[in-house]
């Protein structure tokens, strides 16, 4: 059986000291920060996660909403997910998040789940949670099953030869598209990393999920000053209506002036090795009609570096729905 030593740390200088001595913050990370432990304690469960030390964030005084006098919205980093999608500023002015949070898990799950977990939640790729299996994310170098094994629920955006694995998060994609940026405090400081920079793609290290270092504490996320006037969707799609992880989804910010997309900022979910913004699609609906024929040739837009596994190409004309959908669902709303 794993045993584990158990910290709780007095503040948040003490916790980075402790997990600055990790030997990494990526998969075989010997020391973990827990805080919701709906990600962590199931990995752990399995042995995919085998910390030798988990350190306990959720004393720390993280846990507040607060409106930053830029106009902006500071969240900490235990805030749990049901607790900021129920925020009356985040569902009046960043509906779209409040939307994608409620979109995930079950509501008691939601009532864990924190900020900061959300953001470092593993892949739902099988071959990952079984450890029976080889799988180059989980030990390097043993090779991907998935690429010729079960892939439907797998990514077609983003993808290597090493892995092809989905990043799992709903908030992540709501995030993505209102240009969220991580604040973390590290041994050596603190610094601010926009969401887009914060998840890496596969390439040859799929064991790197972030830019994370040993002793890095996510200690809130910030999001700009809402968009005057912006109509914000969350569509979600998938194999049944709750408890599921999206096949695809779309976070959409949109600004509509004499019927022409004004602004628009887009992410997509459940395609992606990581959250996945779509300059493509932005670039696509800038200065044109809000109509369905110019949301449809966004939607491609967006699939157009997609490659399918082999039991993923319904993915394409999925997502390319759901998009397209979504746009309309924002401008008509
Ligand atoms: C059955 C089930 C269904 C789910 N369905 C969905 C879904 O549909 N959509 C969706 O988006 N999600 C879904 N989830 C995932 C869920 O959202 C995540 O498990 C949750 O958000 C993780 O948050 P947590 O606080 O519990 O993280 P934890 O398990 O406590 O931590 C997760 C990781 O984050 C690290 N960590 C936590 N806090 C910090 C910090 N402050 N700084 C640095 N590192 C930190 C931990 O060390 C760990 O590695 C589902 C989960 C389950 C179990
Ligand atoms: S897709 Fe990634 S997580 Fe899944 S088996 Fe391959 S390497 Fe592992």
């Amino acid at each position: 059986m794993h045993t584990f030593a158990f910290i709780r740390p007095a503040d948040a200088a003490a916790a980075v000291a402790a997990a600055a001595q990790a030997n990494t913050a990526q998969q075989g990370a010997d020391v973990r920060f827990v805080a919701g432990g709906t990600t962590l304690l199931d990995l752990m469960k399995l042995n995919v996660e085998t910390p030798a030390r988990v350190i306990d964030i959720n004393r720390l005084p993280l846990d507040t909403i607060e409106a930053m006098p830029d106009g902006g919205l500071q969240i900490g980093a235990t805030v749990r997910n049901s607790a900021l999608a129920h925020h009356p500023i985040v569902q009046r002015d960043y509906a779209v998040l409040s939307q994608a949070i409620l979109a995930g898990a079950s509501a008691q799950l939601r009532n864990m789940a924190t900020t900061a977990g959300n953001l470092l939640q593993r892949t739902r790729c099988v071959y990952f949670r079984d450890t029976a299996m080889p799988c180059n994310k989980r030990e390097p170098g043993t090779g991907c099953p998935a690429i010729t094994g079960s892939n439907r629920t797998l990514a077609i955006l983003g993808a290597s030869e090493h892995c092809i694995a989905t990043n799992p998060s709903d908030m992540c994609v709501a995030m993505a598209a209102l240009e969220a940026t991580i604040h973390v405090q590290g041994p050596n400081g603190s610094r601010a990393i926009p969401i887009g920079d914060f998840h890496l793609l596969p390439g040859s290290t799929p064991h790197r999920e972030t830019v994370l270092e040993p002793g890095d504490l996510i200690v809130h996320v910030t999001l700009p000053r809402p968009i005057a006037g912006s109509k914000q969707v969350y569509l979600k799609l998938r194999d049944r209506a709750s408890y599921e992880f999206a096949l695809a989804s779309a976070a959409i910010v949109l600004t509509i002036a004499g019927g022409k997309v004004t602004q628009a900022r887009i992410a997509l979910g459940g395609v992606g090795t990581k959250p996945w913004r779509s300059p493509e699609a932005e670039a696509a609906l800038l200065g044109k009609s809000a109509d369905a024929a110019n949301f449809r040739q966004a939607a491609e837009a967006s699939m157009r570096n997609a490659k399918p596994q082999s039991e993923n190409k319904f993915k394409i004309e999925l997502a390319t729905r759901c998009l397209a959908h979504a746009l309309h669902m924002a401008a008509t709303s």
